[in-house]
């Protein structure tokens, strides 16, 4: 199928070590023809670092190139609507990183895009919904491996303060009150994503945040109980400044057994009572490749892809209502 030419907005941490190495393992599907970052260094780095390509330090010179199909924005995301309704009213292809704005009402105007643009393509870079894990568990829960789902408990903690991940807080647009969330947002929407695929939608709930690192951003950790329409009970941990330990694991329990799904070693296994414990490994990460392969399909064939802004308007506001129910105190009620 042919080759799309494609525009990067955008060349900071998500460019450099999750788009451009997916990018250059999927032959001719994609190429990259020009880029654009505000600041010149990181724009010219980038541009020679894919090929020696042009580079704009303005993103309108960009989506006003007549050699550019689609653009992928990897923007700080206050800048997703703007930026995507500019691209999309010049006749670009969109693929956007999540999550897919900073609050409900950007959301919606994101989401009134999708009418208004049809039929170019608009979809949000969310790569845990083309991990072959999670497509996996879900295959298995759907083959009633574990019978009935009634509980879900996802601990992730990780310390933002120390080593790689120091880079993530030196992305100061991260914090600086633009939105709320910080990386409960940022790092939450892949959580509620995955959920939401595997278990429904999420009716309710409720949560408490603390502030461990204030380097961290207001908030960097959660405790929230999500209701899935199904009546399964759903409890998240989010520690983000957890000290010295990185553990990201989701135990699943069903009426027939139990799953715990290891994130970082892509690690299923299954236990049931009075039988051996079966596990098995998935691929690894491969969800930014399945995205641009969406995205490719979606623009070649007219297929709906996968992580629509519908999607994740969905798993954006259940995390915003959980952040409503920490400060508040309430349980919210989400439609
Ligand atoms: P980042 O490193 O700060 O990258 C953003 C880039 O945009 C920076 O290079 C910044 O340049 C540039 N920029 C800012 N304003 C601009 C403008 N008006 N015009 C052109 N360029 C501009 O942040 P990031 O970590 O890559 O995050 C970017 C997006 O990717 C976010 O939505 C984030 O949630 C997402 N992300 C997703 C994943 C994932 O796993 N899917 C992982 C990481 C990030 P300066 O730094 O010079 O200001």
């Amino acid at each position: 199928m042919g080759q799309i030419r494609l525009g990067i907005i955008g060349c900071g941490i998500a460019a450099r070590e999750l788009h451009w190495p997916a990018l250059k393992t999927m032959g001719d599907t994609f190429r990259i023809t020009a880029v654009c970052n505000h600041t010149e260094p990181k724009a010219q780095e980038f541009a020679e670092l894919v090929g020696g390509i042009p580079y704009v330090l303005d993103y309108r010179d960009l989506i006003a190139r007549d050699d550019i199909d689609a653009v992928s924005i990897m923007l700080p995301f206050e800048l997703n609507c703007r930026v995507t309704e500019d691209a999309l009213k010049t006749g670009k292809h969109v693929m956007v990183e999540k999550p897919l704005a900073t609050d409900i009402e950007t959301s919606e105007k994101m989401i009134a895009l999708c009418e208004k643009y049809h039929p170019l393509v608009m979809m949000v870079a969310e790569n845990f919904r083309y991990r072959p894990l999670y497509r996996r568990v879900k295959v298995l829960i759907d083959e009633g491996r574990i019978g009935n789902t009634y509980g879900i408990i996802w601990n992730f903690f990780t310390d933002v303060g120390t080593g790689a991940n120091r880079k993530y807080v030196s992305t100061k647009w991260r914090f600086e009150e633009v939105y709320t969330g910080g990386f409960l947002i940022d790092g939450g929407v892949h959580i509620t994503a995955v959920l939401r695929d595997l278990f429904g939608e999420i009716t309710s709930v409720n949560a408490l945040t603390a502030s461990v690192n204030p380097e961290a951003g207001r908030f960097d950790t959660m405790n929230t109980q999500f209701t899935m329409k199904s009546g399964a009970l759903c409890s998240l941990n989010q520690f983000y400044s957890a000290r010295g330990v990185r553990f990201n694991s989701i135990h699943i329990f069903g009426d027939a057994g139990s799953m715990l799904v290891d994130n970082d070693a892509s690690k299923i296994t299954i236990m049931e009572r009075e039988k051996p414990e079966y596990s098995e490994t998935t691929d690894e990460e491969r969800g930014y490749v399945g995205e641009y392969e969406d995205f490719h399909n979606a623009i070649r064939t007219g297929t709906p892809v996968v992580s629509s802004f519908h999607q994740a308007y969905a798993d954006l506001k259940a995390l915003l209502a959980a952040l409503d129910s920490a400060k508040t105190g309430a349980v919210v009620r989400i439609d």
